[in-house]
């Protein structure tokens, strides 16, 4: 990246940091990285101090969501190496997630770039405490001041980072999904759920509200046409173990590429373990469930890693894997991935990216 610009804050809020009391996405760390594209292209990167931005009322993504954006992980590691996981597969998804919102496309090398020298201005706010980590999270929105609805002609590029915690705490009984069979996340055709796009994710708090205020942690999403396929949990993918066989939904358009959910098929490759990539019906689920077969069910995302869940409910009917409470795959793979981003197993696929100092 030429001529990248590097202005530190005077005053380090690093301080400040409570560790207990941290809450995901609540802490900002204390720089920023940020571009501009302007006629015809990206220009002036720069790293600052991390802080509010001048945007017109009528820039035009605060009318039309024309935006996207990713999220990935550093690590601090046993060896005290701090490590981005996978950059290059945010990079990749992020350049697909502007194509298909007409938004100019951001180099794959720059966008790796700018993340590694961020995490690096901020290594000092990754915490070595077991789980926990500096959550980064990219994001490029239309900046021209503009009501006609078309693509823009300006273009603003932010990445923030943000301490984050352990999720996965002992005593948890799992997570419990509402099987959501009313609303929908995604077109089944031709539609953006395979994007990282702001949008996706206004349009699907009211189902999750309902779900929370009926006692559940999450919404499960079927397709948007039938509602009878299974498509994934918020911000996570979904994996079912029935008897032996290991099933996730096969990524039709509708569904997010995880990151994770790629990681997570290839580590079962590696046991031997072929994943089943195919549609997968709630009906199925459910008989495997009536047929005593259904072992386990757990979610991927960047976030938790793989967090076991503990309770489906379709239509009234609560599923309950018969081994939400041990979920032995569902650990065994947990620390498998978190052994490779701690840097504690050997990273055979070389997925680390070291942040060298
Ligand atoms: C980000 C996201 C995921 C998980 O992707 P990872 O790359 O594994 O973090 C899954 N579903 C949706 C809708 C997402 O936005």
């Amino acid at each position: 990246m030429d001529g990248l610009v590097i202005r530190r804050t005077e005053r380090s809020r690093l301080g400040d940091l409570d560790l207990d009391r941290l809450v995901f996405g609540e802490v900002f760390s204390d720089h920023m990285f940020t571009m501009t594209y302007r006629n015809g292209a990206w220009r002036g990167p720069e790293i600052v101090p991390y802080g509010p931005i001048e945007i017109e009322p009528g820039a035009m993504t605060l009318h039309y969501a024309q935006m996207a954006f990713e999220g990935l992980k550093a690590f601090l590691g046993v060896d005290g190496r701090v490590r981005l996981f996978r950059p290059d597969r945010n990079a990749a998804r992020m350049r697909l997630s502007c194509g298909r919102m007409c938004i100019p496309e951001i180099d794959e090398d720059d966008f790796v770039e700018a993340v590694t020298r961020l995490v690096d201005i901020d290594r000092g706010w990754i915490s070595d405490r077991p789980g926990f980590g500096l959550y980064v999270r990219p994001v490029v929105f239309s900046a021209e001041p503009h009501l006609e609805v078309r693509p823009s002609n300006s273009y603003r590029f932010i990445v923030m980072t943000c301490p984050v915690g352990a999720y996965f705490r002992t005593g948890d009984t799992g997570l419990s999904l509402k099987v959501e069979d009313h609303f929908a996340r995604t077109a089944p055709h031709g539609g953006v759920g395979e994007t990282k796009t702001s949008a996706n994710y206004a349009t699907t708090f009211s189902a999750g509200r309902q779900a929370r205020e009926q006692g559940f942690d999450q919404v499960l999403w079927l397709d948007g046409g039938e509602h009878r396929y299974i498509e994934e949990a918020g911000l996570m993918n979904v994996f079912f173990r029935i008897g032996d066989r290991i099933v996730t939904p096969a990524l039709n358009g509708a569904i997010l590429p995880g990151v994770t959910r790629e990681s997570i098929v290839t580590l079962l490759d590696d046991r031997d373990i072929a994943v089943e990539e195919r549609p997968v019906a709630i009906d199925e689920i459910v008989a495997a469930f009536d047929d005593g077969a259904l072992e386990e069910v757990f979610v991927t995302g960047t976030a938790a890693a793989v967090l076991p869940v503990g309770r489906l409910n379709f239509s009234g009917r609560d599923l309950k894997p018969k081994q939400a409470e041990t979920a032995p795959l569902t650990r065994s793979l947990y620390d498998e991935l978190t052994g490779i981003q701690y840097g504690r197993i050997e990273d055979h696929h070389g997925w680390n990216h070291t942040v060298e100092v």
